[in-house]
């Protein structure tokens, strides 16, 4: 695999396109720009496959496929694939609610690492915050075991994302993150974005008190190193993300800012454009053991 250019983020988080059966009410990736860009809002298969080779050539050493849910993407086994076959470390993140044995079974040889989506246990909670399907169908707690079950039996590596709000920032989920025990649990502020997620974002803002309270009722977790924090100024700038559109995205001033398509203008010119931060990558724990173990 290639060397990348020295301060380049080595791990990429590709938003291959928007659908979702979930809604959130805070996501943050609703894209409405690629969207006046491409007429479906996304890039073809093809286009796709092009971008990851481009992204395996650079250099990146990991792909995080992301959406909306990419589990809906018809063509997402054969964009994890050819990642693999390219060198990548895959992960794919997911609210879990189409991880059946067919997709968990069919992938096993080319996905690394399976990113579980979980804000609450509180089916009440998912359901006010819309992490429900069609906003109205939460998952169980005993669901959500019985997708970390199914995980665990096709042996991904496991990891869970929690977004901490107004609606769960006093809930414990220990229960829950002992029974899974992911090799990463990554607990983020929810994060305001302006152009995306405004409609809803006030009723479910926290403080940074309010949610090291939520840190610190999970300490001993991240005194382990398992839960991995991640307030909003972590966050920004410190993520290199590509848009359904093909183009890299940064939040480092509140609001999504996009480069010109990666597939057009080349993707060191495109990544230059965004002035991500290498320290703020590494500042957050971003460097770690991903590769899979042999
Ligand atoms: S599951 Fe993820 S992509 Fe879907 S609405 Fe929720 S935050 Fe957005």
């Amino acid at each position: 695999m290639k060397a990348l250019f020295e301060g380049i983020i080595p791990s990429v988080n590709y938003h291959l396109w928007e659908p979702c059966n979930m809604r959130c009410k805070f996501c943050f990736a609703p894209f409405y720009d690629a969207k006046k860009l491409l007429p479906k809002g996304h890039l073809p298969k093809e286009k796709s496959l092009e971008l990851i080779q481009r992204i395996a050539d650079f250099g990146f050493q990991k792909i995080t496929f992301a959406g909306g849910e990419p589990t809906l993407c018809p063509w997402i086994s054969e964009l994890i694939a050819f990642a693999k076959e390219k060198g990548l470390t895959t992960m794919l993140v997911t609210n879990g609610t189409r991880l059946t044995e067919e997709f968990l079974n069919s992938n096993k040889n080319h996905l690394d690492w399976i990113i579980l989506s979980i804000d609450s246990a509180d089916d009440e909670t998912n359901i006010n915050s819309g992490r429900a399907v069609t906003g109205k169908t939460p998952v169980s707690l005993q669901s959500y075991k019985i997708f970390i079950d199914a995980i665990k039996k096709h042996r991904y590596r496991l990891k869970i994302n929690t977004v901490v709000h107004r609606l769960n920032y006093k809930e414990l989920l220990l229960e829950l993150i002992n029974y899974a025990q992911p090799e990463r649990w990554k607990v983020f502020q929810v994060l305001p974005i302006k152009g995306e997620n405004d409609l809803h974002i006030t009723d479910f803002i926290i403080n940074d008190f309010e949610f090291n309270h939520f840190i610190s009722n999970h300490r001993q977790l991240k005194e382990e190193g398992i839960l991995i924090s991640e307030d909003n100024s972590e966050m920004k700038n410190s993520y290199v993300m590509i848009d359904p559109a093909g183009r890299f995205y940064t939040n480092k001033k509140g609001m999504q800012e996009y480069s010109s398509p990666i597939l057009e203008t080349g993707i060191k010119a495109a990544y230059d454009q965004m002035e991500y931060s290498f320290m703020n990558f590494k500042k957050r724990g971003g460097l770690y053991a991903w590769k899979k173990a042999i």
